[in-house]
C-alpha cells in the first residue's frame, strides 16, 4: 500500500478550545453504532442520564446555542476529560482528518471545513503531495479497499498539473484559477463523453494529453469577452439557494442571517452602475491572492475528485461541485468585502471575518457523494453542466 497526502498533513494539530469556529458546532455529528453502545454504559460527572441519550438518528443533539452539549464553558470536550480520547466517535476522533482507501493506495487529506487547516492551506508557498511507503501513526478506523481504474487518477492528476501550471505549454505561462478550471471543465467533457462510448483508454489519454488543445483554449476563452456582472449575479443566486436549507435548520446564524440579507438586497438592487465598479475593485483584490486560491482549488480537486469507487462521471459532477463552491465563495467575501467597505455601517462583521465566512461556506457545501448528485439533479436542468454555464458560474 503506498500513502499520498499533503505535504502538511503530517503537521496538523486541532487547536481546541482556542478555536474562533469549533467543529462542536452547529454541524452534523454523527456517533456510529459501536461508540454508542459503548456511550449506554458512560455518565458524565453530575450527569445522571448517559451520553447515549443526546443522540437521535446517529446524531448528537446540539443544544439551544448549536454547541455540542458535552463542551465545557472553555470548549473543551468534556467525554475526553472524563473517559479519555478512546471514548470519542470516529468522526469526533478523526476530524478533519479524511483518507480515500483504494485497492493499491490510500489518499490522506485534511478538510478545509477546519479553519487551521483552511489556513495552512492558504498560506502555502505551493500544494504538494507527499508519497510514502508509511502511515502517519493515527488509528483510521478499517475501511475495505475500493478499485479505482489508474487511469482516472493519471486524470486527476493532469488536472492539477494544469491549475499549477506545470508543464502543461511551452508557449504559456499559468493562467489565472478561472481560467485553469474553465480549461479543466473542456477537457473533462471531452474525456467522459470518450469514457462513455467505450473509448478511453490508457493510450487514448496519452495521446489526448500530448496533443491537447491548451494554446488553443487559453487564446480561444481570453478572448471572448466574460461578462463579470452576469457571473456575479449567478453566484449570487447560487449564494442563497445554498443558504436556504441552513436558515431553515436555523444554522450557522451568526455569519449567515447577515450575509443571506447582503445576497438578497444585490438580487434586487437597481444601482448596477455602482456594482460594477465595485466588482472591478474587489477582482483586482481576488486576482492578488491568485496563490492562496490556486492552494484552495489543488486541495479541493485533490481531496474530493476522485474517491473509492469514482470515475468519470462522478469527477465531472465534483468538478462542478467544486466550482459551485468557488463561486458560493468567492460572492460570499464579495459581500463581506462590499460590507466592510461602509466603516459606518461595519458591525463587527468585517475583513477579519472573511476565514471564517470561508470555513463556514466550506461546511456548507460538505455534502456526501449522495447528496451532491441529488443537489445539481434537482437543482439544475441537466446534472452534467453545458461548458458556457460552467464558465459562467466560476465568471
Ligand atoms: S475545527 Fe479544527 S481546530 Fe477547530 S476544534 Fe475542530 S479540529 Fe480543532
Amino acid at each position: 500500500m503506498t500513502f499520498y497526502r499533503p505535504s502538511y498533513y503530517k503537521n496538523f494539530k486541532c487547536i481546541g478550545s482556542d478555536c474562533a469556529f469549533t467543529c462542536c458546532r452547529e454541524w452534523a455529528i454523527g456517533v456510529d453504532s459501536k461508540t454508542l453502545k459503548k456511550w449506554q454504559r458512560l455518565r458524565l460527572p453530575g450527569c445522571t442520564i448517559s451520553p447515549a441519550d443526546y443522540v437521535t438518528d446517529g446524531q448528537i443533539q446540539l443544544n439551544a446555542d448549536g454547541l455540542c452539549p458535552f463542551l465545557d464553558e472553555s470548549h473543551l470536550c468534556n467525554m475526553v476529560k472524563a473517559h479519555g480520547e478512546e471514548s470519542l466517535s470516529n468522526t469526533c476522533h478523526t476530524f478533519p482528518r479524511e483518507w480515500h482507501v483504494f485497492d493499491e493506495r490510500t489518499e490522506e487529506t485534511l478538510s478545509i471545513a477546519c479553519p487551521e487547516v483552511f489556513d495552512t492551506v492558504w498560506n502555502l508557498k505551493r500544494f504538494e503531495i507527499e508519497k510514502s511507503n508509511q502511515p502517519i501513526p493515527f488509528s483510521h478506523p478499517a475501511e475495505e479497499p475500493e478499485p479505482c481504474q489508474e487511469l482516472f487518477f493519471k486524470i486527476r492528476d493532469w488536472f492539477l498539473e494544469i491549475l499549477q501550471g506545470d508543464n502543461i505549454s511551452k508557449n504559456s505561462h499559468p493562467v489565472s484559477t478561472e481560467l485553469a478550471l474553465k480549461i479543466i471543465f473542456f477537457f473533462a467533457l471531452d474525456l467522459y463523453e470518450t469514457y462513455v462510448d467505450d473509448r478511453l483508454t490508457d493510450s487514448f489519454f496519452e495521446h489526448y494529453k500530448k496533443h491537447n488543445l491548451y494554446d488553443q483554449l487559453v487564446t480561444e476563452i481570453s478572448r471572448n469577452e466574460s461578462a463579470p456582472m452576469d457571473s456575479m449575479f449567478e453566484q449570487n443566486e447560487l449564494l442563497l439557494d445554498l443558504s436556504e436549507n441552513y436558515r431553515n435548520q436555523g444554522m450557522y446564524r451568526q455569519w449567515l442571517e447577515s450575509l443571506y440579507k447582503s445576497a438578497k438586497e444585490m438580487e434586487s438592487t437597481t444601482s448596477v452602475n455602482g456594482i460594477e465598479k465595485a466588482l472591478e475593485e474587489f477582482q483586482q483584490i481576488w486576482k492578488s491572492n491568485e496563490r492562496h486560491h490556486r492552494n484552495i482549488l489543488c486541495e479541493e480537486i485533490y481531496s474530493t475528485c476522485l474517491i473509492p469507487g469514482g470515475d468519470l462521471y462522478s469527477m465531472v459532477l465534483k468538478l462542478q461541485w467544486i466550482a459551485m463552491t468557488h463561486a458560493v465563495y468567492k460572492q460570499a467575501m464579495f459581500l463581506n468585502w462590499l460590507k466592510s467597505r461602509d466603516k459606518a455601517s461595519a458591525s463587527g462583521e468585517t475583513a477579519a471575518n472573511s476565514m471564517l465566512i470561508a470555513t463556514m461556506i466550506f461546511r456548507m457545501t460538505g455534502y456526501s457523494e449522495a447528496d451532491i448528485e441529488e443537489y445539481l439533479e434537482n437543482s439544475f436542468e441537466d446534472i452534467i453542466w453545458e461548458w458556457p454555464y460552467f464558465a459562467l458560474v466560476v465568471g
